[in-house]
């Protein structure tokens, strides 16, 4: 029999009440604020500073990827499940899924096999409608500058060619990433503009960092929006909207509940790009889930030089958050692909091709350790893994002092990861890391980016080309230098070449460019190309799904 699809294992299960699973978190169902059945938003009052410090933080993070996706999500979830069947109190905080990569390629969000959240429809659909907010806050940004350009009596004289804020909208849709508008009589001033999708916008990235309205308006208006003729910086706040942006957050500010299918806590909340930005969920979600249960179990995207990266160097610094384990989640066949095997052949068991590829996990190992976090490698489990494969790996890290774990969460939902269970408990409770991040926030641009591409890439030199070079005097002349960095760095290799498999060395990289997101508060080192609006496949996702004269959806996944 076919292992059945994520929606049909979804579908079969009966969800308890969402204020029962409140209930288990200490929340009064009054308190509550219901979307429908199966979800609820948690005021922000219920964050607690002491139970934050006392209660253990947990980071999912991978080996590089391939582009299937190694299931950091999946194992996510099957570890709080897991976590909860040992008799641990532990609640999943992960992203909010954009509908780009729904309707396009990856897919949903929500988890895989018996390791979901649900409602798992609405999760991957509207939700509750943050990603709505924030596009429309991003948009309420745009108009207002556009207004500004065209005014004759309230021009504050932005130079309309220099205006870097975009519109946002939450597709995939290329034929977006460039506009030309104003166009037609009277409509303003005609000028180049275009579209990134919404977990790409600036806003998003801030809703993730911020800690309350008033740190979230303090960022809204400190974003760079453009130039002025006379070369001076304009901030959003020279619009006078920021009170408006933060208005239409209101609602999108709450972390949302939702549930495991085995019945647990999981908050799901902001949902930014590994690729341009932090890659992980809010700040307040992930407080929220501290302050509320004794596991919070997080995941930062695609492998651990990026995601986990930005999520210590960047959102615990501003957060004030120190893990206490991370996961290092490797699947047998990504290994394989480390070690050179092709493309056709990675469902195939090949024990040398997977030691060859080895040292990529090995390197991620280190990179967490670098941040004194001990890590526990998830082997995520394939029907094809070979046992001397598998083995393999479990050897290798035990020479190392690092547990190495099968995950079969995906099939066999918490009962299948609860050795992984024991194993991050254990870790967490010994209360033996001390997290310190890799850098200082007030060092120099170039010393920064130098530190991670030395440490965390492999790389033995940093180059700067030019235009970088000038941006980067650009950014310390406006004081935008004691930002930390939020690397844009291709996920498929720990360099930043594609074809660099494994753990290559003897190595540069090189910083093409930068952008700035000082509302969200960090610069933007561009190493390789950001995905800002991506494109649909030449047969979309989308064209598989359907819905009936009941309601039931088919094809979402
Ligand atoms: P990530 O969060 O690392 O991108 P996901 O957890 O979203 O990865 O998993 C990527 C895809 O792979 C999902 O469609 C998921 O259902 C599937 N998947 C994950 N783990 C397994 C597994 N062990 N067996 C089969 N499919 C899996
Ligand atoms: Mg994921």
């Amino acid at each position: 029999m076919a292992f059945p699809t994520d929606l049909e294992i979804a579908n079969a299960v009966k969800p308890k009440k969402i204020t029962k699973i409140a209930k288990k978190l200490g929340i009064d169902k009054n308190d509550l604020e219901l979307y429908g059945k199966g979800k609820a938003k948690i005021p922000l009052s219920y964050i607690d500073p002491e139970k934050i410090k006392k209660n253990k933080l947990v980071l999912v993070t991978a080996i590089t990827p391939t582009p299937a996706g190694e299931g950091k999500t999946t194992v996510s979830i099957g570890l709080v499940d897991g976590l909860n069947k040992i008799g641990k109190q532990a609640t999943a905080v992960i992203r909010e899924p954009s509908l780009g990569p729904v309707f396009g390629i990856k897919g949903g969000a929500a988890g895989g096999g018996y390791s979901q959240v649900i409602p798992m429809e609405d999760i991957n659909l509207h939700f509750t409608g943050d990603f709505n907010a924030i596009e429309k806050a991003n948009n309420l940004l745009s108009a207002a500058i556009d207004n500004n350009i065209q005014s004759r009596t309230k021009s504050i004289g932005i130079d309309p060619s220099t205006v870097t804020w975009k519109r946002v909208m939450d597709m995939n849709d290329r034929s977006l990433r460039e506009v030309i508008v104003g166009v037609g009589d009277k409509n303003g001033v005609v000028r180049q503009d275009g579209f990134n999708i919404t977990p790409a916008s600036e806003i998003m990235a801030i809703l993730c960092l911020s800690e309350n309205f008033s740190d979230l308006k303090e960022r809204l208006g400190k974003i760079y929006v453009a130039d002025k003729f006379d070369g001076t910086p304009v901030f959003a706040k020279d619009l006078k909207i920021v009170g408006a942006m933060a208005i239409l957050l209101k609602e999108a500010i709450k972390p949302n509940l939702v549930q495991t299918l085995e019945g647990n806590p999981a908050l799901v909340h902001g949902g930014p790009f590994a690729s341009i930005a932090q890659g992980t969920n809010t700040i307040i979600a992930t407080k929220m889930g501290l302050s509320l249960s004794e596991y919070v179990v997080t995941e930062a995207g695609f492998g651990a030089d990026l995601g986990a990266e930005k999520f210590l160097n960047i959102k615990c610094v501003a957060g004030g958050l120190s893990p206490d384990a991370a996961v290092v989640v490797a699947t047998v066949r990504a290994l394989r692909h480390h070690g050179g095997a092709h493309k056709n052949d990675l469902q195939k068991p090949d024990l040398e091709k997977l030691k060859a590829g080895f040292p990529n996990l090995e390197k991620h190992i280190e990179n967490v350790q670098k941040f004194n976090i001990t890590p526990v490698v998830a082997i995520n489990y394939f029907p094809n893994d070979s046992d001397e494969e598998i083995e393999f790996i479990i050897n290798e890290c035990e020479k190392k002092g690092i547990k190495a774990v099968v995950s079969k969460a995906f099939a066999e939902g918490g009962k299948g990861a609860e050795d992984l269970a024991r194993a991050v408990a254990e870790v967490a409770d010994a209360n033996e890391t001390n997290f310190t991040p890799l850098y200082n926030h007030s060092a120099g641009i170039q010393e920064k980016i130098e530190t991670i591409a030395k440490e965390i890439y492999g790389a033995d030199k940093v180059n700067f080309l030019a235009k970088a070079k000038r941006v980067m005097k650009d950014l310390e002349k406006k004081g935008f230098d004691k930002l930390p960095v939020c690397m844009v760095k291709t996920p498929k290799s720990l360099s930043d070449d594609d074809n660099k498999l494994g753990r290559p060395s003897g190595f540069s990289v090189t910083v093409r460019d930068f952008e700035i997101a000082s509302g969200a508060g960090f610069i933007i080192p561009m190493l390789g190309d950001a995905m800002r609006m991506p494109g649909l496949p030449s047969t979309p996702a989308a064209e598989g799904m359907d819905i009936d004269d009941n309601g039931v959806i088919t094809g979402l996944s």
